[in-house]
């Protein structure tokens, strides 16, 4: 306890607002500049960390960077796209060998550093704004590291315009000599017009950490420091203020994130560990002579990750605790079957299972699907959607009211207040990422209130279509068991994917005749060019036009465009689905999950406008039958050598990437980790519904190993020890506090 008291009397202690101006080097006006940056006390100020260093290895020499922007600048005049216009950040550090002022009509004056680092190639700093203050920051002679993202003239001499500078003066320039780090810290306006520049702050910095480091407390238990033989929190937090090299810097920034991720993880464990707990539900016995009966009447046999999903769920079910499970699969991977025979465990003991689809047309073609299924075991599936005539709904509602129906397929009709289940016990939710989290709430309340006992909630599957990469399943989804079908059943076929050029298009146009003549549909995608929804429409009107008046004069042609009301698109779907077009053109995103069977070829023009995921998801609406399926990526004939000739330097330059991704590999995964290595996380979730946490270290993207690690340690703690009791836990228990407010007796609870 004693020992307790003394840590909490530290802390406040280095909480202390007004600490800070005593900090060799800070004083009061200062300080208030920090306090404006959020940056309250000396524990805030250590933890404010370079937001980027400048070393040796992370700078370049001007030869190098011009090489670089030449290789760039070639790819730029092939193809026009914005996507290229990309130029890389990119520091370089060299001496001022000359300062020259430039005045153009209007008076409109110029100022040009030259900089020289004795690579051969000169680079050159350019300012048009503020000129005196810089003429007087650098003086020729100086040494400056820059760092920004400079333009190539045709002389191959890059420009930086108004970048971001440090000057390099002499002890700092003896650091960098030594092959020493030098720390780069964001300075604010209010920061620069207290005087603090990256010079005094990197004296301030050091001043800090003589003075007050050592109140910096632990905050990893020793046996986690040893066990992954990280630095402690002291060294850390030097280390990555003033790194000596590459290799301490960087086990440095392991720690930190690590730390982060950990904590987070175990937070997120506990929560759901809870939740388990906590929502109480019907308990199921999972071996039913219905699902049995459908079972071996299966025409195929179940993937091995299908019937994984089964034991998953029947163990979810059969304890009392609610089910929350995450149900991933490609599309096409058949989530659709297993969740039925899930839903079948349910109806076998006489509860009701709700089955949710985002659209009509996909509620429609599930509830006739699920007819077929439901042939020979005598239970009633019905279907609710919107739109349906007063009298059929109203017999529906009292078939749901009485327990008769026993599998209620719909859209977010579901939800109406006016619908009460009789036993609802099992909500199914397909295509998840197109439902947000509150929709999903409403759900459960609803069918919590169809019990006499208001305590029940529902057991919960989720599906989606979108595979999203491990580490961000583990951060994002954090609160839900997830199942991954992975392998495609047997028989499916590869989808043939080419990426074809526009000089191309007469043999991809024959093809489709040929499909055709074989009694195949056809699926026509323009990408969405234009901001302006009139221009949108006009332009996929053309395309539409001239593709059934000049190209396909004989087949029948049908039109999607993102101007249709809800209901004409799905009627447009519908018909196509009855074959009455041989052709559907759409500029609009088809809906997910719409099965087809019978189109084989998909079509997408300008695909290299397209994002990755969106690609593969419209290349997923083909491929659903029996029949060997395609996919012609249509692109500009510039595109033609550099897909060739790529290397995996090229990374960056993402539209050449997407394509070359698409037509090596049909596993989503695969394309799920490269789209998030090109977007980011935040756009592959989505804003809407992710829910994504922001972490301050922490990369998603690049850090991956590092949040696997953390997720182990998690489930090893939480093993050893489930509701941290053991002694050498209790400062895991203090941080969960510190950092989350969560309490002893949450822990306790969980
Ligand atoms: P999705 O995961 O996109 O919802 P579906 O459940 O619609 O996929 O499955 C696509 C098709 O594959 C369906 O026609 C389904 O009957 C079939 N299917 C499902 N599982 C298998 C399997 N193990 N072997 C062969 N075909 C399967
Ligand atoms: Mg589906």
């Amino acid at each position: 306890m004693n020992e307790n008291k003394d840590k909490i009397f530290e802390k406040q202690q280095l909480d202390l607002l007004d600490k800070l101006q005593f900090i060799k080097g800070i004083g009061p006006k200062r300080a208030e500049a920090f306090i404006k940056e959020g940056i309250k006390s000396s524990k805030d100020l250590l933890l404010y960390f370079p937001r980027a260093y400048i070393d040796r290895s992370g700078s370049n020499s001007i030869r190098y960077a011009a090489n670089i922007l030449a290789r760039l600048n070639s790819i730029d005049s092939e193809t026009n796209i914005s996507d290229f216009n990309f130029s890389p950040e990119i520091t370089i550090i060299g001496k001022v060998i000359a300062a020259n002022e430039h005045i153009f009509a209007q008076k409109r004056k110029m100022l040009k550093l030259i900089i020289n680092d004795g690579s051969g190639v000169s680079a050159s700093i350019i300012f048009w704004n503020k000129i005196n203050i810089f003429k007087s920051l650098y003086k020729t002679g100086m040494i400056l590291a820059i760092s920004g993202k400079p333009l190539q003239d045709k002389f191959n001499s890059i420009t930086y315009t108004h970048p971001e500078i440090d000057i390099i003066d002499e002890d700092d320039a003896n650091v960098y000599k030594q092959g020493g780090i030098l720390p780069k810290y964001r300075i604010s306006e209010f920061m620069a017009s207290s005087h603090i520049t990256l010079k005094t702050l990197r004296t301030i910095m050091q001043n800090v950490i003589k003075s007050d480091l050592r109140l910096i407390t632990e905050s990893l238990p020793n046996h986690i420091l040893e066990k992954y033989q990280l630095p402690n929190i002291q060294e850390t937090i030097k280390n990555l203020h003033f790194p000596l090299n590459q290799n301490i810097l960087q086990l440095s920034r392991y720690r930190i994130k690590f730390e982060e991720i950990f904590y987070f993880l175990l937070k997120v464990e506990l929560s759901r560990q809870k939740i388990k707990l906590n929502e109480i539900a019907v308990s199921i016995n999972s071996k039913s002579t219905l699902a049995r009966k459908l079972y071996d009447k299966l025409p195929f046999e179940l993937t091995s990750d299908q019937k994984k999903f089964l034991r998953d769920v029947a163990d979810d079910i059969k304890n009392g605790q609610a089910m929350n499970r995450l149900l991933q699969g490609d599309v096409g991977s058949g989530k659709t079957i297993v969740a039925f025979l899930s839903m079948l465990m349910f109806v076998e003991e006489g509860y009701q299972c709700a089955f949710m689809a985002p659209t009509e047309v996909l509620a429609e073609q599930h509830y006739k699907n699920f007819l077929k299924y439901a042939e020979d075991l005598e239970i009633k599936v019905v279907q609710l959607v919107g739109g349906q005539k007063k009298l059929l709904r109203n017999n529906i509602l009292d078939e749901i009211r009485s327990g008769q129906a026993k599998i209620i397929v719909g859209t977010h009709a579901l939800f109406q207040s006016d619908i009460e289940y009789n036993k609802l016990a099992l909500v199914v939710i397909d295509e998840q990422h197109r439902f947000g989290v509150e929709q999903r709430a409403d759900l459960i309340k609803l069918s919590k209130m169809s019990y006499e006992n208001r305590q029940l909630s529902p057991h919960v599957l989720v599906m989606s279509a979108t595979p999203i990469p491990r580490t961000l399943t583990m951060t994002a989804y954090g609160d839900l068991d997830v199942s991954i079908i992975k392998t495609m059943p047997k028989n499916r076929k590869a989808i043939l994917t080419r990426v074809v050029f526009d000089s191309q298009r007469q043999e991809v146009y024959e093809f489709v005749r040929n499909e055709i003549k074989k009694g195949h549909q056809i699926f026509i995608v323009y990408p969405l060019v234009e901001k302006s929804e009139k221009i949108e429409l006009k332009a996929a009107i053309e395309h539409y036009e001239h593709l059934s008046k000049e190209i396909f004069t004989d087949l029948r042609c049908g039109l999607i465009h993102g101007q249709m009301f809800w209901y004409e698109k799905e009627e447009a779907m519908q018909a196509f689905l009855n074959r009455e077009f041989d052709i559907l053109v759409s500029t609009t995103v088809i809906e997910v999950g719409i099965d087809i069977p019978n189109a084989t070829v998909m079509i997408i023009e300008d695909a290299e406008r397209f994002g990755l995921s969106q690609l593969h998801q419209l290349r997923g609406r083909v491929g659903r039958g029996s029949e060997q399926s395609y996919c012609f990526l249509i692109t500009k004939d510039k595109f033609k050598y550099k897909i060739k000739s790529m290397n995996d330097e090229d990374e960056r330059t993402s539209a050449i990437v997407r394509l070359k991704t698409m037509q090596e590999t049909s596993d989503g995964f695969k394309i799920a980790e490269v789209d998030l290595k090109l977007r980011g996380p935040g756009d592959i979730l989505g804003t809407k519904q992710s829910g994504m946490p922001e972490f301050k270290y922490l990369d998603l993207i690049n850090d991956a190993d590092i949040i696997s690690n953390a997720k182990i340690a998690v489930q090893e703690i939480l093993k050893d020890d489930p509701k941290l009791q053991k002694a050498y836990n209790s400062l895991i228990k203090e941080q969960l506090y510190v950092k989350y407010g969560i309490s002893q007796s949450y822990i306790q609870i969980a």
